[in-house]
């Protein structure tokens, strides 16, 4: 039997964790840890993403400090809210939501961020702390990912994990992290020969490639855990026919809404042969805004610890 590894019952106990920690700051007459959220123009999936942090920070004591600018901002305009947001000392994490418009270069300005407030991790020191195997900032969702699969106890020692996918936010941490843990990593990505074949050797397999139901059931070794970071959402009917025919439900949703989410493993065969898979959603989704309020509580004590 498959075992479900449940992302929003783990992040729902990851932001206890830090609320608890926020209370206790707070009884002990400590500084209660804070969020600035920078959002640059109007672009809607951007809004709603920073809605749900903010809402986040309410739910953990953490204050949030929402900081907007018009989609026309220049660089210089950015570049200065970053450094008064820097220089103030009541500000503990700094998050740009991505994307920025188009005429704003988003390396450059996360370049910009005091490396010790970038609760993103995307930094290039944090990136190169993770690299050293050190303590610093680390992407959020491989990190939230990493505490997940600690706390289900499941062994990556000497384990073959297979990360499909090597974006700088998700697929590249991910494999560092892995290899941190002794696993025996490898990386795939678009120009990858065999992938079928890489999967079906792979105990452990990252699937972070935005690609519906693009990894069959019958890639998967009996027995994987499978994390599935791909959201996907899915219009198309043929399409819909093909990858849910194992999953009735989401193909009824999707027949009747016009539209559904979906990972890039099928779920519905793969669960047959997995030892432990995460659904979508509910399973590594909601792990992304519980591993930024743990960096946020992080920052907070690394800056005073000082
Ligand atoms: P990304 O920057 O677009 O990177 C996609 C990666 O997948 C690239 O490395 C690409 O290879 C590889 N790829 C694309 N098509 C492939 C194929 N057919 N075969 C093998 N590799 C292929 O994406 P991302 O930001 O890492 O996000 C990946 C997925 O995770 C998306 O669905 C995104 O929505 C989701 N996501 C979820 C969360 C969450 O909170 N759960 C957080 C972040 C992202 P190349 O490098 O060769 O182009």
């Amino acid at each position: 039997m498959v075992q479900i590894l449940d992302g929003k019952a783990h992040a729902d106990r990851m932001l206890e964790e830090v609320r608890a920690s926020v209370e206790a700051r707070k009884a002990a007459g400590s500084r209660v840890p804070s969020l600035a959220v920078v959002l640059v123009g109007e672009d809607p999936a951007s809004q709603v993403y920073v809605r749900n942090k903010v809402a986040a920070c309410a739910r953990t004591g953490v204050r949030s400090i929402e900081r907007r600018l018009p989609a026309a901002a220049t660089a210089a305009e950015l570049d200065d809210l970053i450094h008064q947001l820097n220089s103030d000392p009541d500000v503990d994490g700094i998050l740009v939501q991505l994307p920025l418009p188009k005429h704003l270069d988003a390396k450059a300005v996360l370049r910009r961020l005091d490396p010790a407030k970038d609760v993103d991790g995307f930094h290039p020191v944090n990136q190169g702390l993770l690299f050293q195997g050190q303590k610093g900032m680390r992407p959020c969702t491989p990190s939230a990912v990493m505490n997940m699969l600690k706390a289900y106890g499941v062994e990556m020692k000497g384990k073959r994990a297979l990360v499909l996918g090597r974006s700088e936010i998700v697929g590249k941490p991910m494999a560092l992290m892995l290899l941190e843990e002794h696993a025996t990593v490898t990386i795939a990505h678009s120009r990858t020969m065999d992938l079928p074949g890489l999967c079906r050797e792979a105990d452990i397999l990252v699937a972070a490639i935005g690609r519906p139901g693009f990894v069959e059931g019958a890639w998967i070794k009996p027995g994987a855990v499978v994390v599935d970071v791909g959201i996907n959402r899915v219009e198309d009917l043929a399409l819909g026919e093909k990858i849910f025919a194992r999953e009735p439900r989401k193909l009824e949703t999707l027949k009747a809404k016009g539209g559904v989410l979906c990972g890039d493993v099928r779920y519905g065969e793969a669960s047959q042969v997995a030892g432990a898979i995460t659904p979508v959603p509910g399973g590594v989704g909601p792990l992304t805004i519980a591993g930024l309020l743990a960096n946020t509580l992080q920052a907070c004590e690394a800056r005073e610890a000082r």
